[in-house]
């Protein structure tokens, strides 16, 4: 973010109680906001559970607060998130209270991630204002809200339509973008969507997105679903302040920056999957070849954990690295914004989570999308017939062939060229947002002058 003076003086320092969710899509835009508004002049308290702990020391500026999550082995290992979801907001509510009742004289607000809705009853038991953080796309949040409408008429599971037709008023999206979820319970993900969305007490919505990118997704959202409180999109939260220090759940392998710095410039696809995603030791394989056989450069991340049944760098088998050799690098976890912004990069093979797809833009880095879960399916959706900067790889099983000759247009062809060209041009855009007067400028701005208020 381009460097002005700190938005206003904050008279009083105020404390703000950020609560982030405990996944590491949720946990990076909360931690840049809650830097974002440390040097706005709050103090800033971090409440966050036992799970996928963070580390205070790497904060100095924060405090933290630990809330007792109780969340067992087995239902970690499961998988479903729903579940854990709902064990979370079960849980955590009793050690926010209690946290509250110490701490309230000081507490300008509540500022929570839209997964940790317990938190705006708290905040309006000890009748404090809460904002709800929204993480993902507005677009995702109206995929979601017509899943919801689709189970109260009883049409889930989806059995009497295509799934290659659009959803009636969601343009582009097919059935088969929407959000489901193949472990969860249909019944618990439609309540989980309403406890996230359903605004009663919270004061307003901080979202990472930009109006131009969802101008009629926001839009819509604003008149039917916000209850009349403002909307702050301020896109892309990674740009609003600078990283000091990592809320990396995993250790970040910098050496592949030494391994960057020897590539001709946009030479090289990066391979990144995301903090959730996992996958068939088969779709590994497809993926190894297909890169191995794209004769591209590739830097790819094979997060620990990240293959069914295997600890992931198994495949990296002699014939293979034989073929590679240097042109391609392997890390359990990369410091993706140094990648993605790196000038030997000219690709992103991503999962589309929403992260990743604001990171990519924000460094006009054209994509290759395999969703898997979630959002990513209307992210991907967005990035390919939307914005145009990407290619959607087939949604059925991974063939090497459909991945080298993905890789070799991305990278080489004319279409990828054009789709370089439009994501610099969005580069560009987002990069107006952020100067003073941009648009996500001046929603920063006001969300302060609106914290202030209270
Ligand atoms: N990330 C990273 N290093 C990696 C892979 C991912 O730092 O090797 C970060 C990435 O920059 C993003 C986050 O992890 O901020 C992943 O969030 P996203 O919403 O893209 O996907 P999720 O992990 O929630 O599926």
């Amino acid at each position: 973010m381009e460097k002005e003076k700190p938005f206003g003086e904050v008279k009083k320092r105020r404390r703000l109680i950020l609560v982030p969710c405990p996944y590491q899509g949720h946990i990076n835009p909360m931690l840049h906001l809650a830097t974002f508004l440390h040097q706005s002049g709050f103090s800033i308290t971090i409440a966050h559970t036992f799970f996928n702990s963070l580390i205070p020391n790497r904060h100095p500026d924060f405090t933290f607060l630990r809330l007792n999550d109780r969340l067992s082995d087995d239902l970690v290992a499961s998988s479903d998130l729903v579940s854990v979801l709902f064990a979370i907001n079960d849980n955590c509510k009793a050690s926010l209270e209690e946290a509250m009742a110490t701490t309230v004289r000081d507490v300008a607000c509540i500022i929570h991630d839209e997964l940790m809705y317990f938190c705006e009853a708290v905040a309006s038991c000890f009748g404090v204002r809460s904002l709800v953080v929204r993480t993902t796309s507005a677009a995702a949040c109206i995929s979601r809200l017509a899943i919801v409408q689709l189970q109260a008429e009883g049409r889930l599971p989806l059995l009497q339509v295509s799934m290659e037709e659009e959803v009636p008023n969601l343009h582009p999206l097919r059935f088969r973008d929407l959000p489901l979820s193949a472990i969860s319970d249909i019944s618990k993900m439609a309540q989980i969507i309403l406890n996230m969305y359903t605004v009663t007490t919270s004061s307003a919505v901080i979202w990472n997105t930009i109006p131009f990118l969802e101008p009629s997704e926001l839009t819509q959202i604003k008149t039917k679903f916000c209850n009349k409180i403002p909307i702050f999109p301020i896109a892309p939260i990674h740009k609003i302040s600078p990283t000091s220090s990592s809320s990396s759940l995993l250790k970040e392998d910098s050496t592949c920056l030494s391994w960057l710095h020897k590539q001709p410039p946009n030479s090289v696809i990066y391979v990144s999957l995301g903090s959730i995603a996992l996958l068939s030791n088969q779709e590994l394989q497809e993926m190894a070849w297909g890169l191995a056989n794209s004769n591209q450069p590739f830097l790819w991340v094979v997060r620990p954990g990240s293959v069914r049944g295997s600890d992931g760098l198994e495949f990296v088998l002699k014939e293979f690295q034989e073929k590679v050799g240097d042109r391609g690098c392997i890390v359990e976890w990369a410091p993706q914004n140094e990648v993605l912004g790196h000038r030997a990069v000219g690709g992103f093979w991503s999962h589309c989570g929403w992260n990743s797809t604001l990171e990519s833009l924000s460094e006009g880095v054209p994509m290759l999308c395999r969703p898997y879960s979630g959002d990513q399916r209307v992210n991907s959706r967005y990035i390919s017939c939307v914005w145009r900067v990407g290619l959607a790889l087939e949604d059925h099983e991974l063939k090497r062939k459909e991945v080298e000759m993905g890789i070799r247009k991305l990278m080489v062809e004319e279409e990828g060229r054009q789709m370089r060209e439009t994501a610099m041009n969005f580069k560009r855009r987002i990069e107006d947002c952020l100067r003073k007067d941009g648009s996500s400028s001046c929603s920063l701005k006001e969300l302060v002058d609106f914290i202030m208020s209270f």
